[in-house]
């Protein structure tokens, strides 16, 4: 269990601002470093790497990150743990073209959540993290459409569940043994 990251390694120059954040002088200039961080405490604790953006202003003498260096170790920590990065997020929204609010509607997430996640503010639990995976199918953003359209009511025929099969029924449909099938998903 790592408590100390390992050095970071500048990697090459890339586009930044020109203006330093503190003095406001010119002709800052912007690397790309590889920037190892330690993720997690005690026996939990992992080292991750993440690749940030680095300005440093010649003026101050002085090196800082801002919010995309942030943004990329937040996505460092998702993939470790197995969740969506906000991009991600954003991405299967997006796929559907709705605002951040429509989205909140639909799925019932909190809309201030949803943004929340997709600025890397805070991160989905998994099973938030699940139900956002299971949105990537366009057939289970459609049927969840219908529900959150419809009151609860499956749409007809909607996979492979009988007409007009209610979510509570649909609890008795599957006690019964009767079982669901899953049909025509594609992978997004
Ligand atoms: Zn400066």
């Amino acid at each position: 269990m790592p408590t100390i990251a390992s050095p970071p390694t500048p990697l090459h120059r890339i586009p930044g601002p020109d203006a330093c954040r503190v003095c406001g002088t010119p002709g800052l200039t912007t690397e790309l470093v590889r920037d190892p961080f330690i993720c997690g405490v005690g026996e939990d604790a992992v080292e991750l790497t993440a690749d940030v953006p680095v300005h440093t202003c010649s003026a101050c003498d002085l090196s800082y990150t801002g919010e995309e260096a942030a943004m990329r170790k937040h996505e460092a920590v998702c993939r470790h743990l197995g969740l969506l990065t906000p991009g991600e997020i954003r991405d299967i929204r997006k796929g559907y073209e709705m605002s951040q609010a429509a989205f909140a509607r639909t799925t019932g997430f909190g809309e201030a959540t949803v943004a929340r996640w997709e600025r890397g503010e805070v991160m989905q639990n998994v099973s938030s993290d699940r139900y956002l995976r299971l949105l990537r199918y366009p057939t289970v953003f459609l049927l969840l459409k219908s529900l959150a359209e419809g009151g609860g009511r499956a749409p007809k025929g909607a996979l492979g569940v009988p007409n007009g099969l209610s979510l509570e029924s649909a609890e008795q449909f599957r006690d019964s043994g009767a079982g669901f099938s899953v049909r025509g998903l594609a992978a997004a």
